[in-house]
């Protein structure tokens, strides 16, 4: 057995055990294998483990990747996105977890249609308010969630966060229950073209408090494939 397909193994192990101390099935959460910066070989082993979906924070990336593997794969891009770039998404991502801006989500909108399709997209929140990071402050959701939902070409379908890097998941718990709530609040809004069924949060250092607060997908990258390399 490869490395990736023992890594997959006991990060599912994880994803059980986290489902079974919140009373939830496994079947809520989908393990999102975060592939950005890892070559073709790497995500042919996670596929061939019977992973099928893949998120990539690079455009880019996504391309260069996307003719080489299978096309039974789901990618998601969870990073910062150019709006320059998004028409290249349109025949290749599921889902989009980082709009937050209305600009983007226009974008978004203009050239979904033009491909015919329906963008699944999700809205990025900076729950902990780090300065570092992109997103929406909680206070900014529900008014954008209010402009944008009525854009043809765009099913908006949840929240995503980024938690802040720290060694000890439990004091992000905090930060994906603040998302979970707020996303509570908002399907309470019944807004049309709106609903909140998707929660993607919680990364290597902290997937497991995020499932038990809720998670409906998790974004793993360095438990299955390792550390990055940036330089290369
Ligand atoms: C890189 C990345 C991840 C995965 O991080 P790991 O700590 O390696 O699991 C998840 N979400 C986003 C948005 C990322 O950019």
């Amino acid at each position: 057995m490869s490395l990736i397909s023992e890594n997959i193994q006991s990060v599912e192990e994880r994803i059980r055990a986290a489902c079974a101390r919140a009373g939830r099935s496994r079947d809520e959460v989908t393990l999102i294998c975060v592939t950005k910066t890892m070559p073709v070989e790497d995500l042919r082993q996670a596929y061939d483990a019977g992973q099928r979906s893949f998120g990539e924070n690079r455009v880019q990336e996504i391309n260069d990747k996307f003719p080489q593997l299978p096309s039974d794969i789901q990618w998601h891009m969870i990073g910062h996105l150019q709006r320059n770039k998004v028409k290249y998404l349109m025949d290749k991502a599921v889902m989009i977890h980082s709009v937050d801006s209305a600009a983007l989500a226009q974008t978004i909108s203009k050239e979904a249609v033009k491909a015919g399709r329906v963008m699944d997209i999700l809205l990025e929140v900076n729950a902990a308010e780090e300065e570092s990071k992109f997103g929406l402050t909680c206070a900014d959701v529900l008014p954008l969630v209010r402009e944008i939902a009525p854009l043809p070409g765009i099913h908006i379908c949840g929240l995503m966060t980024v938690a802040p890097f720290t060694d000890d998941p439990e004091t992000n718990r905090v930060f994906f229950r603040k998302l979970r709530d707020l996303s509570v609040d908002i399907g309470r809004e019944s807004i049309d073209n709106v609903s909140m069924h998707i929660l993607s949060m919680g990364m290597t250092g902290d997937f497991e408090v995020a499932i038990e607060e809720g998670a409906t997908h998790i974004r793993v990258g360095t438990a299955i494939f390792g550390k990055r390399n940036y330089n290369i």
